[in-house]
């Protein structure tokens, strides 16, 4: 894989030129047409094509090939950020997206209840999980696709689009019937059997961190779903293992301008899971936009003493809306906002 950079005055015939040659040497291409120049990615195993030839070509620049090991997924493939529009929403630019709900769907009215609650805190999509990944085979594990129906009448009831969970390849066509965005949990990161069916889905992925994943093994897990041409792939930070147990997990920060420097996909910043206790969410929450964050979500129930999961991370509505206005504060700070 190699991305070919064109001189600034190239002309479109130029262009053309190039990419003609790239295909009839079997290769994909993906053009990213920037302001200052244009920068052609050229897919495929590189050894076979000639680098020198098309370097010669006329209006090319230079010829760079792609050192590391993700590629669809790097800056140096695309350099501008990816967005996507979701919902009237546009992920990865200027405004953050701010996702919200509880852990679990419990029942009808708990969702509806609290998707309401969230939406008029600030909220833009609906977090729940139909299906749950529990550490414990006799823990909650989820309502299933029961808990999918009701996230889609919370939508109805809402607006807001749907981030849930999918955790095998098999279940991906039903959770697609309902939701918006699949999510992949942490303990999912690396089933490629799954990464494989959601890239071929071309539905949005939040891929979430494994807890004891390198940056760059997250980035070679969102690589197999682009590399299905599955090209909306949101990264999520969500804590990490270390000798910490204080907290349920150490809140990897430096993930963030780490991904963004990296990679062109929008990040999510997850400080529920996080930090695992709900009085360090809004400090988490707010370090997390000011980083850098595309977006937050956030598990919000409206009575957490009584969660079938994640009670003890989970805000209460009014203390999700009021964090919602610091980070919108601080959003602003830096440049960017939260829409209202
Ligand atoms: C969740 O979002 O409720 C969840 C199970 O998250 P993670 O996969 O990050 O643990
Ligand atoms: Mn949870």
């Amino acid at each position: 894989m190699m991305i070919v950079i064109m001189k600034a005055d190239a002309s479109m015939s130029e262009k053309s030129a190039v990419i003609a040659r790239a295909e009839d040497y079997g290769f994909k291409v993906h053009l990213s047409d920037g302001k200052e120049r244009t920068i052609i990615g050229v897919i495929g195993d590189s050894a076979t094509i000639n680098r020198e030839q098309i370097e010669r070509m006329s209006g090319v620049e230079r010829v760079v090939p792609i050192l590391k090991p993700f590629k669809l997924a790097s800056r140096e493939f695309k350099p501008d950020d990816t967005t996507f529009s979701l919902n009237g929403h546009t992920i990865g630019g200027n405004e953050i997206i701010v996702m919200a709900g509880p852990c679990s769907v419990e029942s009808r009215s708990q969702i509806i209840e609290t998707a309401i609650a969230c939406k008029e805190a600030g909220a833009h999509v609906l977090r729940g999980g139909a299906f749950k990944p529990r550490t414990s085979p006799y823990a909650f594990q989820g309502m299933g696709e029961e808990g999918l129906k009701y996230l889609a009448e919370a939508r109805e009831v809402t607006g807001m689009p749907i981030v849930t969970e999918v955790m095998e390849p098999a279940l991906v066509p039903l959770v697609c019937e309902y939701a918006d965005i699949l999510q992949i949990g942490a303990r999912n990161m690396q089933n490629y059997a799954l990464l494989h069916a959601v890239g071929e889905s071309q539905f949005p992925v939040l891929l979430k961190r494994g807890m004891s994943s390198l940056i760059e093994e997250w980035l070679m897990c969102a690589e197999y779903i682009l590399s299905h041409g599955n090209t909306r792939v949101m990264l999520c930070e969500r804590g990490i293992r270390t000798f910490e147990t204080y907290t349920r997990n150490t809140f990897d920060i430096n993930a963030i301008p780490v991904a963004k420097q990296l990679s062109h996909l929008p990040i999510i910043a997850d400080p529920s899971h996080a930090t695992g206790k709900w009085e360090y969410v809004a400090g988490a929450a707010k370090a997390a936009v000011a980083a850098g964050a595309d977006g937050i979500i956030i598990e919000v129930h409206p009575r957490p003493e009584e969660a079938m999961s994640d009670g003890g991370q989970s805000l209460k509505p009014e203390k999700f809306a009021k964090l919602v206005t610091e980070m919108k504060a601080i959003a602003q700070a830096v440049g960017r906002d939260i829409k209202s």
